[in-house]
């Protein structure tokens, strides 16, 4: 059996949540649909809402295995569901969550270091500029890296740990990465991600925009080289036309670091405007920065 062939229902509104046979609360249980049959698989298989309070969760593996995989079908699909492609909602964050990792009490390493190389009134402005949250838990000095989209809708936020003296990434720690939505809601929230600091960008609707990949290096960035917009994907593979296509209309230099220029250059050819892509690392590095992956903040 295919593991693409069975899936949790995508969310559709509430109706395509059901009462769960377990804790029996409605609109809080996701069912396993059979993608090839276009069919709910028995009411029972699926997973709740609620792992902490419920925790039940039955796979289709298990179902077929207890019950032998010749079962009938309860229910199909509602015709059009698989065959269009599913239009998903977007879920967004409440600001009183952003707002409150705003505390300027809370502890945060990776302010402590910016404030090591950045005079500390420009850090503060950058930190209000760009939404640069806190987060407390586990111990750590937590910092979240907010995803508000250019309507000023908050879509998600990266939490990330830095050492305060180095500003290196501490990965040896629980969780590495982390994201606020899949820390509140983390069964069904239609993530989609934006670029870090899409919110700017009517601010600043004539200065340039510059691209990198990580929001470290876009902050550092704006405080070398504010007579760019500085914008981060997040991630290498994050740098497509999806998530890019925002920016039509605006002057756009890409830096990615050392490595990702001809990835990132494919990408942009996919573009339909046009997106200047730098290789002013590429030509400048040396093999040994070269080799680290480095990228323009590294530079400044
Ligand atoms: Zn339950």
């Amino acid at each position: 059996m295919s593991s693409f062939r069975f899936i949790l229902e995508p969310y559709r509104g509430k109706n395509s949540r059901f009462i769960c046979p377990s804790c029996k609360r409605n609109y809080q249980f996701t069912r396993y649909i059979d993608t090839l049959k276009e069919a709910y698989i028995s009411n029972e298989v699926g997973i709740c809402n609620h792992k902490n309070s419920c925790g039940y969760h039955m796979s289709p593996k298990q179902y077929f295995r207890n019950k032998g995989s010749m079962q009938s079908y309860s229910a199909y699909l509602p015709s059009d569901v698989m065959s269009k492609p599913m239009k998903q909602k977007v879920d967004y964050i409440y600001p009183i969550i952003l707002n409150k990792s705003m505390n300027p009490s809370f502890k945060n390493n990776f302010i402590t270091y910016l404030k090591s190389i950045i005079d500390s009134e420009k850090v503060k402005h950058l930190v209000n500029l760009y939404n640069i949250g806190s987060y407390n838990r586990f111990g750590n000095s937590s910092t979240i890296f907010w995803q508000v989209d250019h309507s000023g809708k908050i879509r998600t936020g990266k939490i990330i740990t830095y050492n305060s003296t180095s500003g290196r990434r501490i990965k040896k720690q629980y969780p590495p990465t982390n994201w606020v939505h899949s820390i509140m809601k983390p069964n069904n929230f239609n993530l989609k991600q934006c670029l870090f600091g899409e919110h700017l960008l009517h601010h600043y609707p004539n200065k340039p925009v510059a691209i990198v990949e990580s929001e470290k290096t876009a902050i550092i960035a704006a405080a070398k080289l504010p007579n760019y917009l500085w914008l981060a994907t997040g991630s290498i593979n994050e740098f497509k036309p999806s998530k890019l296509n925002v920016l039509k209309g605006r002057r756009v230099v890409a830096f990615p670091d050392l490595g990702a220029y001809d990835y990132w250059l494919k990408n942009a050819a996919l573009i339909n405007f046009p997106i200047e892509i730098s290789n002013y690392l590429e030509k400048n590095a040396t093999t040994k920065q070269r080799d680290k992956g480095l990228d323009i903040a590294d530079f400044l």
